[in-house]
């Protein structure tokens, strides 16, 4: 998956493009800065990527996320729908943005179940996050449609999953926004980096605006721009956007690589009759950055993945042991543990973390092991790879 492990000249070439000019600001300096627009030009490529009007890049996934939250005018006491299985990230910026998170099941998906979602919404929700993990799609049409019918906002945390596509489309571009995370071990990376997308032109305006202190971008001289909102900075420098501008440039190599690695290890799985394959809605569709797949039972799945990790085969995950993706071990969600008083505390609405019960997402993540798919393996490390992993299970 990581970008960082096809760093290369390209990516020196167009940061050496900015440090040659000293402009690291992404705005304005327009002499100075010799036609060098770095965070401009990734997001024209992005935009056209995805297949939205408009992409805005700044700091992080992070900020993409609050960014979209607040501009999608999402705020004190609102409710929004989250997966259990994401990085905290997620929850935490519907925190950051005084909001409430609400969980719902997964499926096998691995990602938000529609019908789970259908079941928590109430008057105050006022989003959907569904997020794409691990590379491959959630059941985006259907959880599009329950929000048009439901009249809710769709935000897609596709931080894990760019280049991904559902029947043709861009994985981001089906809610009224899409959040990317380009941090350093994201399929492409800017070093520290995220983007929201939209094709709502208010949307976007409120967006940049918001990410920049709430300046309007207009006219050429910064100290006599408008301030439609209050905002915040969450602005990228000229270096990251240079990185992940080369970085962007290699998606389509990056996809292919990891689609014929992630082929040749499941294909070597499917012999096993008791290995079953995460539902992909759109197999066409999937980034390919992880294979997942299920064990019939929960102590199958925690022995194969000890095995797998003794033998020395590394970036196997069991995400229901870990504290990393998954809700079971978010103790300091569950207790809310904060730097200082979160406004959801406030709220009548706050559920009790402590006693969220998602029994689906258990049964789910409980025999569940993802693979993650690397772009350095050589052929012979690939094939030696699969040897014993192949092994290890037959075992
Ligand atoms: C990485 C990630 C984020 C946050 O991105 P950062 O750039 O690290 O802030 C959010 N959501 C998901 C699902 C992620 O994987």
């Amino acid at each position: 998956m990581p970008g960082f492990e096809i760093f290369g000249d390209e990516e020196r070439k167009e940061v050496q493009d900015v440090l040659d000019t000293g402009v690291l600001f992404r705005y304005g300096f327009d002499q100075a800065r010799k036609g060098h627009w770095k965070a401009k030009t990734f997001e024209a490529e992005l935009a056209e990527r995805v297949g939205v009007k408009y992409s805005h890049l700044c700091s992080s996934g992070t900020s993409a996320l609050c960014i979209a939250l607040a501009s999608c005018g999402v705020g004190a006491g609102d409710e929004v729908i989250v997966p259990p299985f994401t990085f905290i990230a997620t929850i935490e910026a519907v925190l950051g943005a005084g909001a409430v998170p609400v969980f719902a099941e997964i499926d096998e998906t691995l990602c938000l179940d529609p019908e789970a979602v259908r079941a928590v919404i109430t008057p105050r929700t006022k989003a959907v996050l569904p997020v794409h993990m691990c590379g491959a799609m959630a059941r985006i049409d259907e959880i599009k449609d329950l929000c048009a019918q439901k009249q809710i906002f769709l935000i897609e945390d596709a931080c894990q999953a760019i280049g991904g596509t559902f029947n043709g489309k861009a994985l981001g571009s089906f809610g009224q926004m899409g959040c990317f995370s380009f941090d350093p071990v994201k399929t492409i990376t800017c070093g520290e980096g995220g983007a929201v997308v939209t094709s709502d032109e208010k949307l976007y305006k409120t967006a940049e605006a918001y990410a920049d202190h709430g300046h309007d971008h207009t006219g050429d001289d910064r100290g006599l721009e408008g301030h439609p909102v209050l905002g915040t900075n969450y602005r990228i420098s000229e270096l990251n956007a240079a990185v992940g501008l080369a970085q962007l440039r290699k998606l389509d190599y990056i996809l292919k690589k990891q689609r014929a690695s992630k082929k040749a290890i499941k294909d070597a799985l499917s012999r096993f009759s008791e290995i079953t394959f995460r539902k992909i809605p759109d197999e066409k569709g999937d980034s390919a950055t992880f294979l997942s797949f299920f064990l019939p039972e929960e102590s199958i799945a925690r022995k194969i993945a000890g095995d797998l990790g003794s033998a020395g085969i590394d970036a196997c995950f069991y995400w229901y042991d870990n504290n990393w993706h998954y809700i079971r071990k978010w103790d300091h969600l569950k207790k809310l543990k904060s730097a200082a008083k979160l406004p959801v505390r406030l709220f009548e609405n706050c559920p009790d973390y402590e006693k969220v019960n998602l029994p689906q997402s258990d049964q789910i993540m409980s025999r569940t092991i993802s693979m993650l798919i690397k772009l350095s393996w050589t052929e012979d490390e690939l094939k030696q790879r699969i040897e014993k992993i192949v092994e290890i299970i037959s075992a």
